[in-house]
């Protein structure tokens, strides 16, 4: 399940007032581990997400946003990431 960024926000606001990993995990609901993965920056590069293929010369329709673009379309893996949150956005 993700951890949206929202907790992940809140996860680094509270252990920068000085919460430890163990009380900042018992309030915003998730594993310890997930804390200190979110304070170590790892959270967001573990790859349960496929790689984001790079396209071909192959240009064809989409069949997700219908636009004629080389496949796999880029633009719609980028979207997907967004959606889950597991883009770096910082
Ligand atoms: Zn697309």
């Amino acid at each position: 399940m993700a951890i949206c960024e929202a907790k992940r926000r809140e996860v680094r606001r509270l252990s920068g007032e000085g919460y430890s990993q163990r009380v900042i995990a018992v309030k915003i609901g998730v594993s310890r581990v997930s804390v200190q993965n979110i304070l170590a920056g790892k959270f967001c590069r573990t790859a349960r997400t496929p790689p984001i293929v790079y396209p071909t010369e192959k240009v064809s329709r989409c069949p997700k946003c219908g636009a004629l673009v080389k496949q796999p379309c880029l633009l719609c893996q980028l979207l997907e990431r967004k959606e889950s949150g597991d883009v770096a956005t910082g």
